[in-house]
C-alpha cells in the first residue's frame, strides 16, 4: 500500500472515529438531559408528597414538620414587614398589596373591611 493509499485510509478511518464520537457524544448528552429531567420530576413528586404529608400531619411533633410551620410563619412575618414597608397590608384574599385606607384591593377587588383597624 503506497503512502497517499496509507494517507487516504487513516483519512477515512479517522472521519469514521470522529462520525462515532459525534455520534456518542449527542447520545451522552440526550442521556444527561433526560436524567436531569426525570431528576426534576422527581424533585416535584417529592415536594408534592411533602406538602401533602405535611398538610396531613400538621400537628406532629416531628421535628421537620415543626421546621415547615416555623418557616411558614418566618415568611409570613416577612411578608407583612414588607406590606408594612411599602405603605400597606396584603389583601386577605389574593395578597397582592392594599395601601394603608383602601377600601378595595386594587388587584381582584375584594372589599376591604377590618385589616387596617388595629
Ligand atoms: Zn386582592
Amino acid at each position: 500500500m503506497g503512502f497517499l493509499d496509507k494517507l487516504s485510509d487513516g483519512i477515512a478511518n479517522t472521519t469514521k472515529d470522529l462520525g462515532e464520537l459525534a455520534h456518542n457524544a449527542t447520545d451522552i448528552t440526550k442521556l444527561q438531559y433526560d436524567k436531569k429531567i426525570k431528576e426534576g420530576e422527581l424533585s416535584r413528586l417529592y415536594e408534592r408528597l411533602g406538602k401533602k404529608f405535611y398538610e396531613e400531619n400538621k400537628d406532629s411533633e416531628d421535628e421537620v414538620v415543626k421546621e415547615i410551620t416555623a418557616t411558614i410563619l418566618r415568611i409570613k412575618e416577612i411578608s407583612d414587614e414588607l406590606m408594612e414597608k411599602k405603605g400597606g397590608k396584603a389583601c386577605p384574599k389574593c395578597g397582592a398589596l392594599v395601601k394603608t385606607g383602601s377600601k378595595f384591593c386594587s388587584a381582584c377587588g375584594e372589599k376591604i373591611d377590618d385589616i387596617f383597624e388595629e
